[in-house]
């Protein structure tokens, strides 16, 4: 296996390692990181009342905030992301469930019991028809929003773009798929250009795992995800295809948590200036013990939950209007605080094999991974609306928020927070309505009158009047 990528006369080696070094220069992120230690109270508190303007913050002025040691100044850190998050995203945090269609990789990430060589599970892929009856198995619970998580097998892009189809093409009664995200390792060009060619694919993500490349090296150590430079450059090529949404992420706790959220905050910044389009999603799973992936239990880089509050913490100051995705599960309390301090999307449940949804896959496919059926969705959202949160179905509103923001740039002040709030409760109204129990549905109405009291008086009206259209049986109703 070559450990080194190109794809000819678009992406010749050249170029990959020159966007590579543009993306991520690791001594210059560790200059910063090491300029700024030691931060002074007034200096972090000069960077949060800056940071309340909603425009962002550079750079150094991450850096700044990740070094922060002393207790109460992380509580303040804390305290000002709370109150942007609540002002940009005010309590809605967004629902998805990742798919698996396949089971199979050619890689050797030795955090992953995946990886190529782990013998204790039965590798599968799904056919067309099976994805279809695991999602229709969602959708009849009321998912909507999907991402389909694949390794990487040999079966190639058209399976991928397949399965894609498939998942959108499921119709149970009225009841679909709105969105499907895609998480994927890094294509080629010419791949790029046949998911550009779906309708309505959601976002692209490729988590670059670690920034530090000797790390990585360290830890990708057969396959074609070795070529830490190609993946790295993955989300520019996706842009240059014409995919418009993309998603950025590291795996905390492969490396020194302060210069990996660094790293991906700089690239976020490189790719909205570069092609107007910041990633709109970052995701931080954190390493968690699996069998099969021995690494899992090395602790040197783990982060604690208060340390994993404080990283999204800092990533909502720095990219106010990103969605962060919890994707490793949690405690309820932790989740809560969690999603107070800059979660906005969550993963209803943790990925484990083909099949798991209908029920009809095979559980040896997850190996000792094997957990179960995923959480039941009706269960979070009573619990998320018990502690005052709001589950957002409403997918629709990302292209309304992403054109309003395009226009210009991604700061706060663009942000059509009222538009984004109603339509989350007309989402909400119809889940309601059409798949939860009457003490769902109870818990779920106070929350609902709590946020309708929060609009301007116009939108408060017109958001009423399309819910009373929603319970005469109208569906897909947005401001
Ligand atoms: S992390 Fe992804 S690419 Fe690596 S072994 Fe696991 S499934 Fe394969």
């Amino acid at each position: 296996m070559s450990l080194t990528q190109d794809s000819g006369r678009n992406w010749p080696r050249e170029r990959v390692e020159q966007t590579a070094r543009a993306i991520c220069d690791p001594p210059a992120i560790a200059d910063l990181l090491a300029a700024a230690a030691n931060p002074s109270p007034d200096e972090v508190r000069d960077i949060l009342y800056e940071a309340g303007g909603g425009r962002g913050l550079t750079a150094a002025q991450a850096a700044t905030l990740l070094q922060v040691t002393d207790p109460s100044l992380r509580e303040q850190v804390k305290d000002a992301a709370r109150q942007l998050h609540e002002r940009l995203f005010a309590r809605r945090v967004r629902l998805l469930a990742p798919v698996c269609p396949t089971n199979r990789c050619i890689n050797e990430c030795l955090y992953c019991p995946l990886r190529r060589s782990n013998s204790r599970l039965r590798r599968t892929a799904s056919s067309a028809r099976d994805l279809q009856r695991e999602v229709t198995a969602l959708v009849d619970e009321g998912h909507r929003h999907l991402t389909l998580v694949f390794g990487e097998d040999r079966s190639g892009i058209h399976y991928v773009c397949d399965m894609v189809n498939a998942a959108y093409g499921v119709r149970s009664g009225t009841r679909r798929v709105h969105r499907v995200d895609l998480n994927l390792n890094s294509s080629h060009p010419e791949e790029l250009a046949a998911l550009a060619q779906i309708e309505r694919l959601g976002t692209y993500h490729v988590y670059q795992e670690t920034y530090d490349p000797e790390t990585y090296a360290r830890l990708h150590v057969d396959g074609p995800k070795q070529d830490y430079a190609w993946r790295l450059t993955c989300h520019d090529r996706a842009c240059e295809a014409g995919l418009r949404d993309v998603g950025l992420g590291v795996l905390l706790g492969l490396h020194d948590p302060r210069f990996d959220v660094l790293a991906v905050l700089i690239h976020a910044q490189y790719l909205l200036e570069r092609y107007n389009t910041a990633a709109e999603v970052i995701t931080y799973p954190r390493l968690l013990p699996v069998p099969g992936a021995p690494v899992t239990r090395d602790t040197s880089w783990q982060v604690d939950d208060e340390a994993f509050g404080f990283l999204i913490a800092v990533t909502r100051l720095v990219a106010p209007v990103t969605e962060i995705v919890l994707s490793t599960p949690a405690t309820p309390e932790v989740r809560r605080q969690l999603y107070a301090l800059g979660v906005s999307q969550v993963s209803v449940g943790s990925l484990s094999y083909p099949g798991v949804y209908s029920a009809d896959g095979d559980p040896e496919a997850a190996g000792s991974l094997r957990i179960g059926r995923p959480r039941n969705l009706e269960t979070l959202v009573y619990r998320m609306c018990e502690v005052g949160f709001v589950p957002n179905f409403c997918v629709e509103c990302y292209a309304q928020i992403r054109q309003k923001l395009s226009d210009d740039s991604r700061q706060a002040e663009r942000y059509p927070v009222h538009r984004a709030a109603a339509n989350s409760l007309l989402a909400l109204k119809e889940y309601l309505l059409d798949y939860a129990s009457p003490e769902t549905q109870n818990v779920a109405a106070g929350i609902i009158q709590e946020e309708l009291a929060r609009l301007p008086r116009k939108v408060r009206d017109a958001t009423l009047d399309l819910m009373e259209e929603a319970e005469a049986g109208l569906r897909g109703q947005m401001l």
